[in-house]
């Protein structure tokens, strides 16, 4: 990510962890902490909504609404934030419930972020029709979005490993 020092421009910087660059010569010290991001999971009684990526990294694939917390803002807060700017709705916060976390690999524009996704989960009961009615993709990064019946989950289609793992995990507390 550095390759010179952003203090001194040393290019004896080092990146130690997969989380800290230090510089031997001026002393300076970055953390590139874990940063928090949300997604947020809808049951509708029959399937699972999916957003479709319209932007990469991993465009094309499934994932859920949501993304990276931001500087001074809580989990919850994030969360009905983004599901606003991406599908036009956000849930009630009472009606939110955390059902898991993953860590998660995140490249962007060469740089990697290292993620802690919280998933969160709402139960609506809607029948398909309400689900076009409510939901809309209002950004070019949402290509569509998809309900997928539990039964039609392919785990291949999933955009991340976190988020393979949380709709394993969820479906498996389904059964
Ligand atoms: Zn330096």
């Amino acid at each position: 990510m550095f390759n010179y020092c952003p203090s001194c421009a040393s290019a004896n910087i080092r990146f130690e962890d997969a989380r800290v660059f230090k510089c031997p010569d001026c002393g300076f010290v970055y953390y590139h902490n874990t940063a928090a991001a949300t997604a947020l999971l809808v049951d509708t009684g029959r399937g699972i909504i999916f957003v479709r990526r319209g932007k990469e990294p991993a465009a094309g694939k499934l994932d859920f609404p949501g993304g990276f917390v931001e500087p001074r803002e809580g989990a919850v807060d994030g969360l009905i934030r983004e599901c606003r700017e991406e599908i036009g709705w956000a849930p009630e916060r009472g009606a939110l419930s955390l059902f898991a976390s993953f860590p998660n690999v995140y490249p962007y524009k060469n740089i990697v972020y290292n993620t802690c996704d919280l998933f969160f989960s709402i139960r609506t009961g809607w029948p398909a029709e309400i689900i076009a009615e409510k939901l809309r993709p209002m950004q070019k990064e949402i290509a569509g979005i998809v309900l997928a019946g539990y039964e039609d989950i392919d785990l291949d289609e999933i955009a991340f490993d976190s988020v393979r793992a949380a709709v394993s995990l969820y479906l498996k507390k389904l059964n």
